[in-house]
């Protein structure tokens, strides 16, 4: 049985350094505000080359915070639109409503399932004041002129970085690109916890206090209440761990780009459209978060999948604006985010996959008749 994801694998190689840390926070007596998680926020600044890095407590609150923040600061307020992509992660979109923006979904591109820049200015409207680049499936979502477009037209630029944990565009870290970005550490995220953890990083040192302060109440100084904030904190816990994969990350996304690389070159079925890549052009380092086909006979292929042993998974069944939660969006007709949903199917891809089981799941796609 090849499993789409097995987290007892993929932590196995590290279990004893994992336990070591974990002892050595029980031990410690300090769970919350303690020195692990300032040495996380330091590692992790100096990894993306950022400015300002605040860990929080998953990624959902990392993208709220930052519209929130924003909202305090007074760069954004209640009521402003903010561009996304209509295909991605719910979270996104939740993150958006729950500070009281309002979130514009943009049909995305069905080369790169990104958002298509070249067609991203002409959806900037009165309202637009902030437009979120998600680097869906770890691949990075990035151009040139974005910060010029940011600047001509007045808006943030804020990276969902949740599935990109060390993707590069031109050599450059993702979650540095824009002007805040967002980071998640839930167990099966490239940087993956053992429980919820999630970063913002940005260059905004302003951003980052009030976000810092946001995420503990609200509090400035002590007993001091400086903004109604909520409870949204990484604990030591989880900065022990995550410093301990960050050591092997680099190295595991390597592995991933050659399971990709391997199934890239092993499926050879007309039947099946692979992923576009395109390294050489816009010189973007992928990590493979999800190795995600597309064919019009998706529900076919994962039975037949399944019945040879291979576990499958969608992401995601529902396209967003269908989901019975965001009623608002139920009206828009969104054709390629449609076919998205309907046609997409992600293969077994992390770093406890081996080479012959990529092999041994490309064979099978390409025995599968349509
Ligand atoms: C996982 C994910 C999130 C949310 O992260 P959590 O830590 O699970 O709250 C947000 N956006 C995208 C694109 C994600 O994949």
């Amino acid at each position: 049985m090849v499993k789409f994801s097995d987290l007892s694998k993929v932590n196995h190689p590290y279990s004893e350094e994992l336990k070591a840390v974990a002892s050595e926070v029980i031990d410690s007596g300090r769970y919350l505000f303690g020195p692990k998680v300032l040495e996380f926020e330091t590692k992790l600044k100096s990894y993306l080359n950022s400015k300002h890095v605040v860990g929080v407590g998953n990624g959902l609150d990392a993208l709220r915070l930052i519209f929130l923040a924003y909202i305090e600061k007074g760069d954004l307020k209640k009521g402003d639109e903010v561009l996304i992509p209509a295909n991605t992660f719910v979270a996104t979109i939740l993150s958006i409503i729950h500070a009281g923006l309002i979130p514009k979904l943009i049909e995305p591109s069905l080369d790169t399932y990104n958002l298509d820049l070249n067609q991203l200015e002409s959806k900037i409207g009165p309202k637009t004041k902030a437009i979120v680049l998600v680097h869906l499936y770890g691949r990075a979502c990035w151009d040139d002129e974005l910060l010029f477009l940011a600047e001509k037209n007045k808006l943030k630029i804020v990276e969902d970085n949740a599935q990109a944990f060390g993707a590069e565009w031109k050599g450059i870290k993702t979650g540095v690109l824009g002007h805040a970005a967002a980071f998640s550490f839930f167990p099966t995220k490239i940087l993956g916890a053992l429980g919820d953890a999630g970063a913002i990083a940005t260059k905004d040192e302003e951003l980052a206090d009030i976000i810092q302060k946001l995420s503990n109440y609200g509090a400035g100084k002590k007993n001091h209440l400086s903004y109604k904030g909520f409870n949204s904190r990484m604990d030591e816990l989880q900065a022990a761990f995550l410093m301990v994969k960050m050591k092997y990350v680099d190295q595991e996304n390597q592995y991933r780009r050659i399971l990709a690389d391997a199934y890239l070159s092993h499926i050879q079925t007309p039947v099946i459209v692979l992923p576009i890549i395109d390294r050489p052009k816009t010189n973007t380092l992928h990590v493979w978060h999800l190795f995600v086909i597309r064919s019009p006979k998706r529900d076919d292929l994962r039975d037949f999948l399944l019945k040879n042993g291979i576990e499958t998974q969608i992401h995601y069944p529902i396209p967003p604006h269908q989901q019975e939660a965001f009623f608002e969006f139920s009206h828009l007709s969104l054709s390629i985010t449609e076919k998205i949903h309907r046609e997409v199917i992600s293969l077994p891809l992390d770093p406890s996959i081996t080479l012959d089981e990529v092999k041994f799941v490309a064979d099978h796609i390409n025995n599968f008749t349509a």
